[in-house]
């Protein structure tokens, strides 16, 4: 099978651009589901805090057989810990549960703008002492709207490596995308499939999908590869946690990728970055 591309992220350390997503996998099935994984050629799992599964992710990655240096995991920090001696905290549950001594990311989960009396940016300076001890090669943020990036920006010496959001052909995300892109922050797209459901009988994708002889959620996941953004499909079925990582040897033409792009309708799965509150 075609190896899975890198990006290179804004500090020159290397992220596998196709990763596997553990959020509402159960503990007792993580373990299992991530061994799929790895043994079909995922070298990125992408867990959090919140997804009560990071020891199982732990085992699994112990348990292969490969390097640690060989895997890269993100995880996240959750709602409830934003306030700097909370994070630390937090954050050395984070590599004690896993049984690292370093994570390769580590996320801000959500900005909270209504908590905390909407000071994320504490929270950011924390994660970046993390960075410089060397125990979170990388750090960034999830579900920040550019207005929240401007702040970092503007209030902070370390940008965010990455922004990891939600993004599917029908919430494109076309502004945010372009503002990352613009201030070297790799965009991660999270719920990369919608979630499974209506996107992957739509019509227009399974056209594509008959014409290239692809399944649909390889056509969903191959427009995002193309667009350059990292993402990390979630299953705990053997048969499609080796279909989603099967998307290396087609491309789509420019026209069946303005195809997709065009079944955008602003359609969250999730909720609103902006009034999220944990
Ligand atoms: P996805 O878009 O990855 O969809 C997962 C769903 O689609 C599951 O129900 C799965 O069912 C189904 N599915 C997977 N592959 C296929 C396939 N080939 N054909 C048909 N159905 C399929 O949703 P997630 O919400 O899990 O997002 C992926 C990852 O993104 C998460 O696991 C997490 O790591 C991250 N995330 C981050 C968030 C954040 O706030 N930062 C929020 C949400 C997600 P089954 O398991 O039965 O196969």
């Amino acid at each position: 099978m075609t190896p899975v591309p890198d990006i290179i992220l804004n500090n020159g350390q290397p992220i596998p651009q196709l990763g596997f997503g553990v959020f509402l996998i159960r503990p007792e099935e993580t373990a299992e589901a991530v061994s799929t994984a790895l043994e079909t050629g995922y070298r990125h799992i992408d867990t959090a805090e919140m997804y009560g599964n990071e020891r199982e992710v732990g085992e699994a990655i112990a348990k292969s057989g490969l390097s640690r240096g060989d895997v890269f995991v993100t995880s996240k920090l959750n709602n409830g810990s934003h306030r700097p001696e909370d994070a630390r905290q937090a954050f050395s549950q984070t590599l004690e549960a896993l049984g690292f001594d370093y994570v390769d990311m580590f996320l801000i989960h959500w900005p909270l703008p209504m908590k905390y009396g909407g000071d994320f940016v504490s929270t950011w300076e924390t994660l970046a002492e993390f960075y410089r001890e060397g125990r979170a090669r990388s750090i960034g943020v999830s579900n920040f709207q550019a207005h929240h990036l401007r702040r970092l920006h503007a209030q902070s010496d370390v940008p965010p490596a990455v922004n990891q959001i939600e993004i599917s052909p029908y919430l494109t995300q076309d502004d945010l995308r372009v503002f990352c892109i613009e201030h070297q922050i790799a965009v991660e797209a999270w719920s990369p499939l919608a979630k499974g459901g209506e996107l992957l009988v739509d019509p227009e994708v399974r056209r594509i999908a008959n014409e290239t002889g692809k399944t649909p959620a390889q056509v969903v996941l191959r427009w995002h590869v193309e667009r350059g953004d990292i993402v990390f499909p979630k299953s705990v079925k053997p048969a499609r946690i080796r279909e989603n990582f099967d998307i290396f040897d087609f491309e789509l033409s420019g026209d069946d990728v303005a195809a997709i792009s065009a079944l955008d309708r602003d359609q969250r799965t999730g909720p609103d970055p902006d009034t999220f509150t944990g």
